[in-house]
């Protein structure tokens, strides 16, 4: 969505700050049209510098210069290149954008010749509004992380982290219930194992104040599959996990398996999404049709790479907790992976036709550290998630 760097043909370079002797951020200039636009920030020493979308007060980029003091005159901007106000807010330089914006590189450049300074050179692109949003929502965790990971680190701070702050929300979905038992062999029943396993993992999850932990049910009633993932969408799930366990004709087939959707379900999610009336969260204004299929595409592809990408995570976290299916990697049309923007796994946590299997899944120690290998990988793909925001 992207769209090529073009040339800088708008503005000249208006630097708006004198040079001053004194450390530190001394100057910010900006130049472009608004379509393509740069920023150079320039201080006396290497910034150690973040970026950050936000769209709480109106579209802004944050550029977090990590403690600096503010050495210039006083700000005093004029709108130009697409920016309509800059503000110096503890440490953090507010950008005010007209428009939607991303960031389509940031560099830094150490001092030459005659420029005895350091600059950070930030190249902004103008994108859809949807873009823009799904880029700020990701982007205003990391910075409330960046917050509270600074109150806590200074000594008089409450050592919590604050509420209301943006969460990933995680929805864990146990399979079945009520009076659908799902598979039941050896005395283990399905509906009970994941329910009891979905409370564990909550559990896990739920000691770190990152995640927004929900359960489609937490008790043992029937949920149609419809609303299992209508609950994900209602609650904007960032990722959907459907806990299973297994059945085969054979005792000795045995071990977890992850299950994507498949290229069969891929070409179900329009007419499913249409059946449904899911609407997808792009804005779609006066946008003709064309642009909105492309973007609905471009959130379905990206939904099903993150769901690949999470499965790739959670494979080797399970082998290491126990037996797993050879060839896990599986895809399938399951109705609750679906939705076309809730990135979205099937654990199937073993085979309850395996005395073994359902011998560790009946138990709180063999559910525990089946969960644990889940919530690892939980963890590790938002840590991802949030270092590609902050490249991107
Ligand atoms: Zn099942």
């Amino acid at each position: 969505m992207l769209r090529g760097l073009r040339a800088f043909l708008g503005m000249v370079v208006l630097i708006i700050l004198p040079f001053l002797a004194v450390a530190d951020v001394h100057s910010v200039a900006v130049q472009g049209d608004g379509i393509n636009t740069r920023i150079v920030i320039s201080a006396d020493t290497e910034m150690v510098h973040d970026e950050f979308l936000n769209n709480e007060r109106g579209a802004a980029l944050i550029v977090d210069v990590g403690h600096k003091p503010w050495t210039g005159e006083t700000i005093n901007f004029s709108p130009q290149a697409g920016i309509r106000n800059l503000e110096w807010i503890d440490g953090q330089l507010v950008f005010w954008l007209d428009g939607p914006m991303m960031i389509a590189r940031a560099s830094d450049l150490p001092p030459y010749g005659r420029r005895a300074s350091h600059r950070l050179v930030i190249d902004l692109v103008s994108v859809s509004n949807a873009r823009y949003l799904r880029a700020a929502k990701r982007d205003t965790r990391r910075l409330n992380r960046l917050t509270s990971e600074r109150r806590l680190a200074s000594a008089d701070s409450p050592r919590r982290v604050e509420a209301g702050g943006q969460r990933f929300v995680v929805v864990i979905d146990p399979g079945h219930g009520g009076a659908d038992p799902g598979t039941s062999h050896h005395g283990a029943v399905e509906r009970t194992i994941v329910l009891e396993a979905a409370q564990k993992l909550e559990a896990l999850l739920g000691a770190n104040s990152l995640y927004d932990v929900r359960l489609t049910r937490s008790d043992d009633t029937f949920i149609e599959l419809e609303d299992r993932v209508k609950l994900a969408r209602d609650w904007e799930a960032d990722l959907f996990i459907s806990l299973h366990a297994d059945a085969a004709g054979t005792p000795e087939v045995r071990g977890a398996g992850v299950y994507t959707l498949s290229a069969k379900g891929q070409a179900r999610v329009d007419r499913t999404a249409r059946g449904q009336n899911w609407e997808l969260p792009i804005e779609t204004g006066e946008a003709p049709d064309e642009v909105v299929s492309i973007l609905g595409e471009f959130l379905k592809r990206e939904t099903h790479s993150n769901s690949e990408k999470f499965a790739s995570l959670l494979i080797p976290e399970l082998e290491r907790a126990g037996p797993i299916l050879r060839n896990t990697h599986r895809n399938e049309n399951f109705f609750v992976l679906l939705a076309p923007d809730v990135p979205a796994v099937l654990l199937e946590m073993g085979f309850l036709t395996n005395r073994s299997d359902a011998r560790r899944l009946s138990s709180d120690e063999g559910q525990r550290k089946a969960m644990a290998a889940v919530a690892r990988a939980i963890e590790v793909y938002f840590e991802q998630q949030a270092v590609l925001m902050a490249q991107n």
